[in-house]
């Protein structure tokens, strides 16, 4: 299959290029496909990337991505639409098999730095990895979610199982159990 979004660095005119994305769920789909340990299943991004080349062999890449992610809740495992949102400026230099010999200094610091391979930014992978920097370590479906029951397995955003509360855990609640 045609990988998608393959920029090749001649297209990239001196003035710049700019792409206007809409990835919805056929491209999720693609994506999940070929990475099946995908932790979210689908969402709806739109942005704007823009490429210029930077001094002689760099591009920069620029982009601002906006929409929704499906995720699934880390304490009651039920799936939710967050949305996100993330910029960011990535500094493309040539990847070490077409660096040349003088080593030139980068005086971009502030820049994340990344690579592109052979004559082609692949956007594809670029777009990927900064979806994945928008999924928080934790999700959760409401700031105060209340997450499944640990005796019963109910989800008490849901029902009230009746379960005795555990004792909220102090650092020194193990010591306190009286051993039975
Ligand atoms: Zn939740
Ligand atoms: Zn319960």
């Amino acid at each position: 299959m045609k990988k998608a979004l393959q920029i090749p660095v001649n297209s990239i005119p001196e003035t710049g290029r700019e792409l206007h994305l809409e990835l919805g769920p056929e491209w999720f789909a693609r994506w999940r496909e070929e990475d099946p340990g995908l932790e979210f299943a689908s969402g709806e991004i739109a942005g704007t990337v823009r490429l210029e080349k930077h001094g002689g062999r760099d591009i920069l890449v620029r982009g601002k991505l906006k929409g929704s992610l499906n995720l699934t809740c880390s304490r009651c495992l039920e799936a939710f639409t967050a949305p996100v949102a993330a910029a960011f400026d990535l500094l493309l230099v040539p990847g070490p098999e077409t660096i040349t010999a003088q080593g030139e200094e980068l005086t971009t610091a502030d820049l994340d730095l990344d690579y592109y391979a052979g004559e082609v930014v692949d956007l594809e992978r670029l777009l990927r990895e900064q979806i994945i920097l928008m999924v928080p370590l934790k999700p959760l479906c409401a700031e105060d979610c209340r997450g499944l029951c640990p005796r019963c397995g109910a989800n008490r955003n849901r029902e009230s199982c009746g379960c005795p509360e555990i004792k909220a855990a102090g650092p020194l609640a193990g010591l306190a159990k009286p051993k039975v």
